[in-house]
């Protein structure tokens, strides 16, 4: 059996729009000679290994920062260089296309029938994977990009990861 992806989102999830605690530093980054700063927490990049490491997964990234996460994220969270899902500039909305369905698409492209688990913060994103036929078996893990991703988000995933390995019941 495949080992199954863990995506992470950047913005919305390990950069939340606001700095939910203490444990969050300051980061000056400069993608493409654009500075900006983003809120980390180390603790994040510890938690999503842990989580790989204890359930045979591989982490890759689902964000419009694709190689440029494995520049300027990737090194304070103490996360090696990850692939990463190729997502095209969002169109817009004048397709008639949101957001979170955009990036679904990739998403369910890049994966094919791999099975996977997705911290994301685009709320539509989990109706839209299923708009995708012949998409593995996959958790989305809404989180709010307010606070970002939690020891809660991780325990799902855990779960979820737990229960695809454990055999089949047997039926009486
Ligand atoms: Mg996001």
């Amino acid at each position: 059996m495949e080992a199954p992806l863990v995506l992470v989102d950047v913005d919305g999830v390990l950069n939340p729009f606001r700095r939910p605690d203490r444990n969050f530093r300051r980061h000056r980054v400069e993608p493409d000679g654009q500075s900006f700063r983003v809120w980390l927490d180390a603790r994040h990049g510890r938690m999503l290994r842990a989580l790989a490491a204890e359930h045979g997964a591989e982490l890759a990234w689902a964000t419009y920062w694709e190689d440029d996460a494995n520049l300027w994220i990737a090194p304070p969270l103490g996360l090696p260089r990850l692939p990463f899902v190729p997502l095209p500039r969002f169109p817009g909305i004048e397709e008639g296309r949101s957001l979170g369905a955009w990036k679904a698409r990739h998403v369910a492209a890049w994966t094919g029938e791999r099975p996977f688990v997705w911290f994301e913060d685009e709320p539509d994103a989990a109706e839209s994977l299923a708009d995708n036929p012949g998409v593995g078996d996959h958790l989305l893990v809404g989180v709010d990009p307010v606070t970002g991703l939690t020891a809660e988000h991780i325990e799902t995933a855990a779960t979820w990861l737990t229960g695809r390995r454990l055999p089949p019941a047997v039926a009486e």
